[in-house]
């Protein structure tokens, strides 16, 4: 299963991302991790990434494209994966359609979780993961560059008529199992 789960920052992607690949067996590949491990190993693309990740901005589409893409070779994804942050703008979407139709794979499934803005940030404040663009200013700007850049593209999937929206409130166990139902009808 190739599944797509997307929603602002807070929204719990990662921890959803995570259950969903030890039910179904498929790899959880989340490019905002990639970049935290590169920061904190200091190697090239983390001295490369590293203002942009605390400033809560983008990092380049053809930049994330070239990794993602470049990782997918790998043939541990062969059977289906999770991606959790990514595509986050059009072009990294269509990009990422690129990517399927070369392989001839299709994509199952984009799971959004939605959860209210007043939660967003009281959520991430909250959380205590210590990363460096969990502050208050910049949890605003993530949410602003969501906003602008990120969620235009919810429209390019509800083209595709693989939209699953999820209610994205309440415990983890709860959601999880929304997921659950809807992926198994
Ligand atoms: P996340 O863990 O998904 O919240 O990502 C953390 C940070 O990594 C983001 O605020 C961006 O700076 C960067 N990042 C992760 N995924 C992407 C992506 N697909 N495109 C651009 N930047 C990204």
């Amino acid at each position: 299963m190739r599944i797509i789960i997307f929603g602002p920052p807070g929204a719990g992607k990662g921890t959803q991302a995570e259950l969903i690949s030890e039910e179904y067996g498929i790899p959880h590949l989340s490019t905002g991790e990639i970049f935290r491990s590169a920061i904190k190993n200091e190697t090239p693309l983390g001295k490369e990434v590293k203002s942009i990740l605390d400033a809560g901005d983008l990092v380049p589409d053809e930049k994330v494209v070239g990794l993602v893409e470049e990782e997918l070779r790998d043939e541990k994804y062969e059977d289906g994966y999770v991606l959790d942050g990514f595509p986050r703008t059009v072009p990294q979407a269509k990009a990422f359609d690129e990517i399927l139709d070369k392989k001839g794979k299709k994509l199952d499934a984009f799971l959004q979780l939605e959860v209210p803005e007043e939660e967003l940030v009281d959520r991430i404040l909250s959380r205590g993961e210590g990363r460096s663009d969990d502050t208050p200013e910049k949890v605003r700007n993530r949410l602003d560059v969501y906003r602008n850049e990120t969620q235009p593209v919810l429209d390019y999937y509800q083209e595709q008529s693989v939209v699953i929206g999820i209610n994205g409130v309440g415990s983890i166990e709860e959601i999880s199992n929304r997921i659950k139902e809807s992926l198994e009808k």
